[in-house]
């Protein structure tokens, strides 16, 4: 076992001493079984909730309703769901109830797919009852059972396959991929959220193209927002370019620079797909930075003052997707030149040309502070405050 799960061994023995089953299951076992890492360990048990709390000393409330509490063991937490089915799924969304059930099977039977419904006992067995061993071997994501019926039931799943195949660099089983491309417009019925939030994990994996070209190939893209109404834009990018992204904005950059977006359609994007107000600003920050690349020519030094070193490092990686010809390494080193690198920097503010120069604020102070910052962006005087006030009462003499 790794460590992580002889830590929450005891949990597992704790619950089996009281009578009850209980296994490891989920994410963790399947990152196990790959040899990689394990992010949290989830277990699964016959216990009833109030059961649980009976057992253990420190218990959270997590999700009572759907069977899951959190267990605190040795300053760590698990949560232990209880075994159930899922029932009464309206409109194609997350079941509106779920049932408590006593056998490991129902519950390995909700699960989306093989390679997530492997359950590890305290002993070590692993229990397959569909299969996932097999596929995990084979690398496919195959739904359990039927993948019409389970992309009925949660449309969710459908994203979900092309991000486990994206992240696992494994591929969709044909029967489990025809089910996708059938079921796909019931993508529609689900919250943007939701599938934002699979799509994400989908392109920030290393094997991002292998999740994109499902998502395009299975029809998946055309019930997503933004890219519903424009069967014209799908950019297909090169494998062997493969380059992984380094965060969200990363993305959306990527999407509308390989889709040669306007600024407004880039901002639709974003609104649509209801992205955080920080990775919009930086996004179109970045997209505003590209346009002055596309120029292919030496950028000012006031030019390059518009970028910061997180948007070179996506522009870095954006660029090597679609294979720009920008040399992205000179471009950051002229950057690290530049005497400032931020408004901040200054080694002058406006107070100080009140107080010194006995300016008022007003529209003549904006326009001397822009002077001064653009002169020591260009090297004409050097970032220090009294040779910047000595060139602002030069520079003002000759304003007036
Ligand atoms: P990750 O490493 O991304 O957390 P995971 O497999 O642990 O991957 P979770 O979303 O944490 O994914 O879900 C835990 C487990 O619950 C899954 O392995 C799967 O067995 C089951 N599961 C999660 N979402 C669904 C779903 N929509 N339909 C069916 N089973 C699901
Ligand atoms: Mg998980």
């Amino acid at each position: 076992f790794p460590l992580e799960f002889e830590q929450a061994l005891p949990i597992l023995q704790q619950i089996t001493t009281n009578g009850y089953e209980a296994y490891f299951v989920g994410g963790s076992v399947r990152d196990h079984l790959l040899g990689k890492a394990i992010a949290d360990v989830d277990i699964a048990s016959s216990a009833f909730p109030a059961e649980i709390k009976t057992i253990f000393p420190t218990t959270i409330d997590t999700g009572i309703k759907h069977g899951t509490v959190t267990v605190r063991w040795h300053q760590r937490n698990y949560e232990v769901t209880t075994f159930r089915t899922e029932s009464g799924y309206q409109d194609f969304r997350r079941p509106d109830h779920v049932t408590f059930v006593r056998s490991l099977l129902k519950d390995l039977q909700r699960r989306d797919f093989t390679i997530n419904a492997l359950a590890v006992r305290a002993d070590g067995l692993v229990i397959d009852e569909f299969t996932g061993l097999a596929d995990l071997q084979a690398h496919l994501i195959r739904a359990v059972g039927n993948g019409d019926e389970r992309f009925h039931e949660d449309a969710l799943r459908m994203m979900r396959a092309v991000r486990f195949s994206s992240q696992l660099d494994f591929r969709i089983e044909a029967a489990t991929f025809a089910s996708l491309i059938k079921m796909a417009p019931l993508l529609e019925k689900i919250a943007v959220e939701r599938i934002h939030s699979e799509f994400v994990k989908m392109m920030l994996s290393p094997h991002w193209q292998q999740g994109w070209s499902q998502f395009v190939s299975s029809g998946l893209i055309q019930h997503t927002p933004f890219f519903k109404n424009r069967s014209a834009a799908r950019p297909g990018f090169a494998q062997q370019d493969a380059q992984a992204l380094p965060d969200e904005t990363s993305v959306w950059l990527l999407l509308a620079l390989a889709m040669n977006l306007t600024y407004q359609q880039t901002q639709q994007l974003l609104r649509q797909w209801k992205t955080a107000n920080q990775v919009q600003q930086d996004t179109l920050a970045a997209w505003n930075f590209s346009q002055l690349l596309k120029q292919n020519r030496t950028l000012t030094a006031s030019e390059l003052y518009q970028a910061d070193p997180k948007m070179l490092q996506r522009l870095t990686a954006v660029g090597a997707n679609l294979a720009w010809q920008t040399d992205f390494r000179q471009l950051t080193a002229a950057y690290q030149q530049l005497p400032i690198k931020n408004d901040h920097e200054l080694a002058l503010n406006g107070g100080d040309l009140i107080q010194q120069l006995g300016l008022k604020p007003g529209p003549q102070l904006g326009q001397l502070l822009a002077a001064v910052k653009t002169a020591v962006l260009t090297g004409v005087v050097e970032n220090q405050k009294s040779d910047l006030i000595h060139w602002s009462r030069k520079r003002l003499r000759d304003m007036i």
